[in-house]
């Protein structure tokens, strides 16, 4: 560490801050105390609502059926009594505005008795229904700024838990917002709505195939793996980048970095090991079953993956995550950082969206079994999604598209901003034979004799991986990698539900149309396969099992006629086609307004991000950096001056001081540019993404180089920012 580093204070702090706290929060857990605690789950229910009020909830909550008033109040009741032995004092409808993050707003658990004192209620109206105006959430237009009017709907599918601090505990109650007359405000509304959509497409399939018996509903399934950095609090304090942006505007990779995959899987440093417990803990109070964790590729990344479950459930869970995230980091001296690009020249962060549709009765329908090429069923599902994914692959680019995605998606990381889909040798074998018109073989992988006699054979999969694909079949799902770290991923699951839940209602109306009445099983497989072969004809062009990271794919790509959608600029457009618009209204996930306001409101996130990282960049350029490069400047011709007169020559270090003003001089120029580019046109918001993209983000780089190249010039004891050095290297 450099003794003359201006955050040297900060840097001795949390290495005493490691070798004393961390230590200390190693405690004993029960993994089963712990997960009974904090959820208003079936447990609870079932021990605290009487028997023919938790049949109507678990009822409602299986089959996503309503809950009359008089059983919402007994249900209130319960919960507030269950919240109060826990500590709670206030409650709050939990919901995700468009903003992507979560919000609540509490109130107290209690109301006046008319007596001159209070009591304890939470009321069935209470529960249901609350008018949290929130006026100042984005609406993309759905509502003027005088109509305060927006509800919240309770979602009795998802648990209510507790989030408790050292003095507080407010019951959550997972909700949907809406405005005053029902438009969706939130991220919730349209993801339920696109569960039902495919619930009912894929009921049909399953009736087609005779499965159904038992069956109440379909659903989609989600897994969702997180990426994230965490990098020391002091140090972050002292970059007001990370602070108001959450990614470096300004610094230089480090000379060694990633280069020598000694992190990625590597034994996880001590500090982190006891924060992601801490964590794991913390989110199985709340319910969240978390799987995994591990050291990822760049210096200072981790991923979580928590197990999968039903989609809805998921996607809350999935921001709880994202939240408990960042409170249990600071209890470390951490800040969590889930920007998708924190750090220049090093891997970013993404959140893989493993994907899959299973029977309420726990089928899961994308599992191909063993036989695959005798399971009609799997191969309707599946052909029914290349389809989705041909037709609607600009719909998936977008829901995955915003400022901070756009530095991984088309920016020469993985995955490309081309969507396609990985199938692997065994299912590309199978569609093969579908397009000639029957089948008869399924791959096996066989198994791999490793030579050594105490090492066992292993049973090989029927086809390898393949990182660099967006959507890859991994085995019974799909796994759409390109969603953003820091992305809800609801929105990207609302698409993928309705564009499957379309593509399941063609293939079912084909085949029904050509069966008849009573078809005999020899019959329906005929029609079955005929329907198959002219889908994978029309749309086997989304397959590609290569390298998606290639220029050859990029080029044969276009050939295929396959958009390559490089930024949020050209990604927002697929939203407001009348194919989108169409495909919204007619499985009832959003209305054409509902639609073009989140356009509204993407853009708008586009270009505010883009102007404040911007402003933030000029403010940094001239207030901290400008002045270390002056001094650094004049330190240089002081010495040249007081050498010259001490009768030294200073050639070199004259030109250095030459090449240095010029730089300055350049960095100078760079900053007006970002300035006058600030000025953003008046036009409409998708041209004013295009602006921003084209101009002034491009202005931005230049800016960055600008200062990037000044850091590697300037007295390190002058630098005002800590570098990446110390960023990431501190554990
Ligand atoms: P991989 O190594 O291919 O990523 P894993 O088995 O490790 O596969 O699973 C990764 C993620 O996929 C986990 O979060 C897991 O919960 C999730 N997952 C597994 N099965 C399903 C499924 N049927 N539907 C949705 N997600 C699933
Ligand atoms: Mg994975």
């Amino acid at each position: 560490m450099n003794p003359h580093d201006p955050h040297g204070e900060a840097v001795a702090a949390s290495l005493k801050w490691q070798s004393t706290s961390a230590g200390n929060t190693a405690q004993k857990r029960n993994i089963d105390e712990i997960y009974a605690c904090d959820v208003f789950d079936e447990r609870k229910m079932h021990e605290r609502l009487p028997k023919h009020v938790y049949k109507n909830m678990l009822e409602a909550i299986q089959n996503r059926k309503r809950i009359s008033m008089p059983d919402a109040e007994v249900i209130a009741t319960a919960m507030k009594d269950w919240a109060i032995e826990r500590g709670a004092t206030h409650y709050t409808h939990w919901f995700q505005p468009m903003t992507g993050l979560t919000a609540e707003k509490h109130d107290a658990l209690i109301t006046p008795d008319g007596q001159g004192s209070v009591v304890y209620r939470l009321a069935g109206s209470s529960l249901v229904q609350g008018e949290p105006d929130a006026s100042s959430f984005p609406s993309g237009g759905l509502r003027a700024t005088f109509e305060a009017r927006g509800y919240t709907a309770w979602d009795p599918t998802s648990p209510a838990f507790i989030v408790r601090g050292t003095n507080y505990a407010t019951l959550c109650i997972p909700t949907a917002f809406v405005s005053w007359n029902g438009e969706a405000l939130d991220k919730k509304t349209p993801l339920l709505r696109s569960i039902d959509a495919l619930d009912k497409q894929a009921m049909r399939i399953l009736r087609i195939f005779g499965t159904d018996t038992g069956v109440n509903s379909v659903g989609s399934t989600l897994g969702s793996e997180q990426e994230y950095f965490l990098i020391d609090q002091n140090l972050y304090f002292a970059r007001p980048d990370l602070m108001s942006c959450g990614r470096t505007l300004f610094g230089n990779t480090p000379p060694k970095h990633q280069q020598l995959d000694d992190h990625y899987f590597g034994s996880i440093p001590t500090r982190v090991n006891a924060f992601m417990a801490t964590l794991e803990d913390e989110l199985f109070r709340l319910g969240v079953p978390v799987q995994t964790r591990h050291n990822e590729v760049a210096p200072g990344q981790y991923e979580i993956a928590p197990l999968f479950e039903s989609t809805n459930i998921a996607c809350d869970h999935q921001a709880i995550l994202m939240d408990t995230l960042k409170r249990v980091a600071g209890r470390y001296g951490f800040v969590a950082l889930l920007h998708e690009k924190p750090f220049a020249g090093m891997n970013g962060s993404g959140k893989h969206n493993n994907w899959s549709m299973s029977t309420d009765t726990g089928v899961n329908l994308l599992d191909p079994q063993d036989e695959t090429h005798t399971n009609n069923q799997f191969m309707t599902f599946l052909c029914a999604v290349i389809r989705a994914v041909h037709l609607h692959g600009d719909l998936i680019r977008a829901a995955i598209s915003g400022a901070s995605n756009d530095h991984r998606l088309g920016a020469n990381e993985a995955p490309p901003a081309i969507i396609s889909i990985f199938l692997g040798d065994m299912l590309t074998d199978l569609i093969e034979q579908i397009e000639k018109g029957s089948t008869s073989r399924t791959l096996k992988g066989g198994s791999l004799d490793l030579g050594a006699r105490s090492l066992p054979d292993l049973k090989r999969d029927s086809g390898d991986r393949n990182r660099t694909s967006p959507f890859a079949f991994t085995g019974n799902k799909f796994e759409l990698r390109a969603v953003g770290s820091t992305a809800s991923v609801a929105w990207p699951n609302t698409i993928i539900n309705t564009i499957v839940a379309d593509s399941l209602d063609f293939v079912a109306t084909e085949i029904e149309s050509k069966l008849g009445k009573n078809p005999t099983d020899a019959k329906r497989d005929q029609v079955v396969l005929k329907v198959l072969q002219s889908i994978i004809k029309e749309h086997k062009a989304i397959v590609f099992n290569g390298d998606n990271y290639a220029q050859a794919w990029q080029d044969e790509a276009a050939r295929r006629g396959l958009p390559n959608l490089r930024s949020t600029a050209d990604a927002l457009p697929a939203l407001e086609t009348s194919t989108a618009k169409k495909l919204f209204r007619k499985h009832k996930v959003l209305s054409t307004s509902e639609l073009e306001s989140r356009v509204e409101i993407f853009a708008e996130k586009y270009i505010t991000e883009v102007s404040i990282e911007a402003q933030q960049m000029v403010s940094i350029a001239r207030t901290l950096l400008l002045p270390a490069a002056t001094k650094h400047q004049r330190a240089l011709a002081e010495t040249i001056v007081s050498s010259e007169q001490a009768g030294a020559s200073c050639e070199g270090l004259r030109d250095s001081l030459i090449k240095f003003v010029d730089m300055v001089h350049a960095f100078q120029d760079a900053i007006a540019s970002v300035e006058s580019a600030l000025e953003i046109p008046e036009q409409s918001a998708l041209k004013q993404c295009v602006y921003c993209r084209e101009t002034l983000f491009s202005a931005t780089e230049v800016l960055r180089a600008c200062g990037d190249a000044l850091e590697r010039e300037v007295d390190q004891a002058l630098w005002p920012l800590p570098s990446y050095h110390d960023l990431l290297s501190l554990r």
